[in-house]
């Protein structure tokens, strides 16, 4: 059998967040990211959401990262384990890997090599690699070419198409224009704001914004925005510095990623401009910039926590201006907008997208979009990160114009689609359902502890207890309900005494030996439950406990 080209997406189609997908041909696999999703308000005791990688046990050559977002690489310090390949990055992306992977022994000596754009890397017998340069909401942001024995790939990671980036980096269309010419057999690229016409605007615009808003601040000024967007936080710093004022750094994820990148040469930061949160204190307010984490709404974040008077060294005060340089990503509309009002009540002036041009988008728009598949023509297309909504109008673009002529495919993750030189169809599914990770615990869908702490959250739980003389089986005493979550004492004890004397009558006389006792349990509990949601139109979780005892024959 001819070996066949498979694209199979184990994350981030269908859903924000997460991403990862392997490319596999013959002997070979190349995984492209490796990224994680944040969990939702109603995932309790979730930490984090990684793809699920079973199908990727073997012949996975490498990994191969576009950007330093943890969307593409914050799930490697927990698949690196298990899958443990070398990993190929961009330098910015390397060094916020690096000390990642360092903190935990698992991973503490992976490989990871860090790539030069145009670079050619052979991986396996079947690919070759290169990473080309795009513009996007972190430096060093790359897409990838991957050449394969029966055409080229071009996988474009996240970009915009920015004319006057802040580091001076272009996306290279270059390399897309020469590819598109020579012919390219598959073009992935970004969907996120796929449903947003005309062009995303130029990092530059924010500079401006916010160098007016600084410079019109009378007293300290707060900045929130991503801890990874480092063109912004250089912006911030530019303009703190020509307004006479001096940057403190709040919250670890921030500190740790403006350290790497001024180590690493991604931001300039001038002498004596970043002070310690004490040194700022005794400056006067209008010298003042505070560079924080929260633009999400994040509850341990610091803005969260200046917010809610929760913050150990920072309280907000009237004459603040707060900016948050950010959009909510879809889902945390609403933990923003309470931190916005909690800073208005404390007298704080607050800047943000809707009121101010102090944020734009990291994606590419409708405008740029078509760019690409303009320059790349490709033979087949399939749209890449995004939900699946941004997909669909990420195809009909395509259609719209004529690209991918021998078929766009709108794919989800754990679809596999086979390529061939002529044909593509999808062919079947690979598990990619989400892992959920709990403390040290990895849980897949299909887990009961996620669904039974939603409804202890919901509805709480009411053990009944039954003792049961342990030689005749029969009921040694009346049965108890305890109950936590549920509902007040005063109004369970009414409840209660009429539930146990209800039980009392259904267990009364019956033997409680061997499966008769579980017979009896899953009676007592489906009689406890129809009753209390009878009284009260509560669920809460029944468990009931068998304790035997001691006949009181001494
Ligand atoms: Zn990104
Ligand atoms: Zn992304």
């Amino acid at each position: 059998m001819t070996p066949q080209l498979r694209i199979i997406p184990l994350g981030g189609l269908g859903e924000i967040g997460k991403n990862m997908m392997a490319v596999e041909f013959g002997d070979d696999i190349v995984v492209v990211d490796c990224g994680v999703q944040f969990p939702e308000e109603d995932m309790l005791g979730v930490d984090l959401i990684i793809p699920d990688i079973t199908y990727l046990v073997e012949r996975v050559r490498a990994i191969l990262i576009t950007h330093g977002h943890e969307d593409h690489i914050g799930a490697l310090q927990l698949v690196l384990p298990r899958l443990p390949v070398p990993v190929y990055t961009p330098k910015l992306a390397h060094g916020l890997i690096s000390v990642k992977l360092r903190e935990r022994r698992a991973t503490r000596d992976a490989t990871v090599i860090a790539i030069e754009p145009g670079e050619v890397y052979q991986f396996g017998s079947n690919f070759q690699v290169t990473w080309f340069r795009v513009c996007h909401s972190i430096p060093d942001a790359m897409g990838l070419v991957i050449e394969t024995p029966i055409g080229t790939i071009i996988h474009t990671g996240d970009f915009k198409i920015d004319h006057t980036p802040v580091d001076g980096r272009r996306i290279d269309l270059a390399t897309l224009a020469h590819h598109g010419a020579q012919g390219v057999l598959l073009l992935l690229s970004d969907s996120t704001y796929a449903e947003v016409p005309g062009y995303t605007l130029s990092e530059r615009v924010v500079g401006e914004a916010l160098d007016r808003a600084i410079g019109d601040a009378t007293g300290r000024v707060m900045v929130a925005t991503f801890a990874s967007l480092i063109s912004r936080v250089q912006q911030v710093l530019d303009a703190a510095e020509r307004h006479g004022r001096k940057v403190s750094i709040v919250g670890r994820s921030m500190v740790d990623n403006v350290n790497v990148a001024a180590e690493m040469g991604y931001l300039r930061v001038s002498p004596g401009l970043l002070l310690s949160l004490s040194q700022t204190r005794r400056l006067p307010p209008e010298e003042v910039v505070l560079l924080t984490t929260g633009s999400q709404g994040e509850p341990t974040s610091a803005l969260v926590r200046i917010a809610n008077r929760d913050h150990r060294d920072v309280q907000a005060m009237p004459g603040d201006t707060v900016i948050i340089s950010a959009t909510p990503i879809p889902g945390n509309e609403l933990p923003v907008s309470r931190t916005i009002d909690n800073l208005l009540r404390q007298g704080a002036k607050v800047l943000y997208d809707r009121v101010a041009l102090v944020h734009v988008h990291g994606h590419a728009s409708q405008e740029e979009l078509k760019m690409v598949l303009s320059l790349v023509r490709p033979r087949f297309f399939v749209p890449v990160h995004g939900e699946y909504r941004h997909l669909v109008a990420h195809a009909q673009l395509a259609w719209d114009l004529e690209v991918g002529r021998d078929g766009i495919f709108v794919l989800e993750d754990g679809d596999v689609l086979e390529l061939s030189e002529g044909t593509a169809q999808v062919v079947g599914t690979v598990p990619a359902g989400p892992i959920y990770i709990d403390g040290l615990s990895a849980r897949d869908s299909q887990s009961q502890v996620l669904r039974q702490r939603r409804a202890l959250s919901k509805d709480g739980v009411v053990v009944l207890v039954l003792s049961v003389d342990k030689e005749t089986g029969q009921p040694a005493a009346p049965p108890k309900a305890v109950s936590s979550g549920f509902m007040e004492a005063g109004e369970t004890k009414p409840l209660f005494e009429e539930l146990t004397v209800s039980l009392e009558a259904l267990i009364g006389g019956a033997p409680w030996l061997g499966d008769q006792a579980e017979l009896m349990k899953s009676k007592v509990q489906e009689t406890a439950r129809e009753f209390i949601a009878g009284a009260t139109s509560r669920h809460p979780i029944i468990i009931p406990v068998v304790l035997e005892v001691q006949s009181g024959r001494s």
